[in-house]
């Protein structure tokens, strides 16, 4: 009898992912697929381009695997939302996917919701389903809303309808707190759509026997449920502990750290999702990468950082924007892109972004803490600007707390973990 293994996949905004660990954590397969986009009425099908997408990753594991893999999670896009028939799994009508909106339920929304509640965005799942409840011809009884990675797990554990506790805050109002959804929800009409909310991480059921038969899975399998891709791109780092941190240096800057106090504050665009006993608190700034991108290449990024010194302060105070206005750690709407007097040696050029951006990563733990999380002690890096180990050594020094590079930042390796999760649950 070979080793325990889990599944974990991740359902991006391009493509999905799969990756294949031990209980160490160690790899044993892994792969990607883009999806088909497969058209009907001159848009992709989401729903046959994802559930084609879904088999394709499972033929891709290896044969001599399958029947070793005691679990499977799924985290997919927040906020990607699918109205479906209970029963017979349907979509009832085409997805709405996470960066639509539906600015018609926005007013609607704002009529129920509290004030600056997470739902009040038109791109939220609330407004998704409230623009759905307007405009359906038929609302059959048995419709209940899912996100992307919920009906996903469906397919393989046959139970629709149920969802978990980080697909689901943000985008209906579900409360992680007190384990209900808020009475000003449950009192509107289209309550009775709302799919049942777990923890993330737990089991469902048994992998359907027609679908591990087909591909040799064991009969002990187990489906749990899984979370949004951001956090699992946070567990993937495994800043397991109080304390530990994930800055990720996209093209914009965004930092995740776990918290054992919860925090929010709509000013600056901070909230929290629950990850159990503890919270996971987050900001987002528009500064980042996309600014280093639009006056270097990712070559020139590479040359020029080797003349830096990261030990030596730059003196050259910026505040690198793409476009007007920064929400997190300073809440200004109208605030201008600083990145003058530009030094004639390049290098120096760079340092001075690559530090003022550490800068204002470090506002953002101090606002996170002021606020009232956990202070952060160790700081994890992902995203394209965690390859500069220049720009650690400036972090490290700015922020004042050993920062290094994520060892692992898949989403679907995070997904892989918390089909662990689910697995050690149910012996
Ligand atoms: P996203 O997925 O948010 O688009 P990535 O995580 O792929 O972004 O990161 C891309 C960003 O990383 C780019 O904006 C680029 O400027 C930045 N980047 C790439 N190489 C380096 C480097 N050596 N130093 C600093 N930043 C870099």
């Amino acid at each position: 009898v070979g080793e325990k293994l889990y599944l974990g996949m991740d359902f991006g905004t391009s493509g999905a992912r799969y990756a294949l660990i031990n209980k160490e954590g160690e790899i044993h397969a892994e792969g990607k697929r883009e999806y088909p986009l497969s058209m009907s009425e001159e848009r992709v099908d989401w729903v046959k381009s994802w559930r084609a997408t879904l088999y394709s990753l499972l033929e891709d594991i290896p044969v001599s695997l399958r029947p070793f893999v005691a679990s499977i999670s799924i985290d997919g896009t927040s906020a990607t939302t699918m109205i479906v028939d209970r029963e017979t799994g349907e979509s009832l009508c085409r997805p709405l996917l996470y960066n639509e909106s539906c600015p018609e339920a926005l007013a609607t929304v704002k009529e129920v919701a509290p004030l600056n509640h997470t739902v009040c965005s038109g791109s939220s799942t609330l407004c998704k389903l409230v623009s759905w409840w307007h405009a359906a011809e038929t609302r059959p009884s048995s419709a209940v809303l899912v996100h992307q990675a919920d009906w996903l797990l469906s397919l393989l554990h046959g139970t629709i309808g149920v969802s978990d506790y980080n697909n689901a805050l943000k985008v209906v109002g579900y409360d992680p707190e007190v384990e209900s959804y808020p009475r000003w929800l449950l009192a509107q009409p289209y309550s009775s759509v709302l799919p049942l909310v777990q923890a993330p991480g737990t089991t469902i059921g048994y992998m359907k026997e027609n679908i591990r038969t087909c591909y040799g899975f064991g009969k002990d399998c187990v489906i749990c449920t899984g979370t949004t891709d951001s956090i699992a791109a946070f567990l993937a780092a495994r800043a397991d502990r109080p304390g530990k941190a994930v800055t990720s240096l996209g093209s914009t800057l965004a930092i995740k750290l776990l918290s054992t106090t919860r925090v929010e504050d709509a000013r600056f665009g901070v909230y929290s999702h629950r990850l159990d006993d503890k919270w996971l608190v987050g900001g987002a700034s528009n500064t980042g990468g996309a600014v280093l991108r639009k006056i270097f290449t990712d070559e020139q990024l590479r040359e020029l950082s080797k003349r830096i010194n990261p030990a030596q302060a730059s003196p050259l105070d910026y505040y690198p924007l793409v476009d007007i206005g920064e929400r997190f750690p300073s809440a200004d709407p109208n605030m201008e892109p600083r990145l003058q007097p530009r030094p004639e040696n390049d290098a120096d050029y760079l340092h001075g972004i690559l530090e003022s951006i550490a800068r204002i990563e470090a506002k953002g733990y101090t606002l996170l803490k002021e606020l009232g999380a956990t202070p952060a002690d160790e700081v994890f890096t992902a995203g394209g600007g965690s390859r500069n180990q220049k720009w650690i050594a400036i972090r490290q020094r700015v922020l004042g707390l050993p920062v290094s590079q994520a060892l692992h930042t898949e989403a679907a390796y995070g997904a892989a973990l918390l089909a662990i999760k689910g697995a050690a649950a149910h012996l």
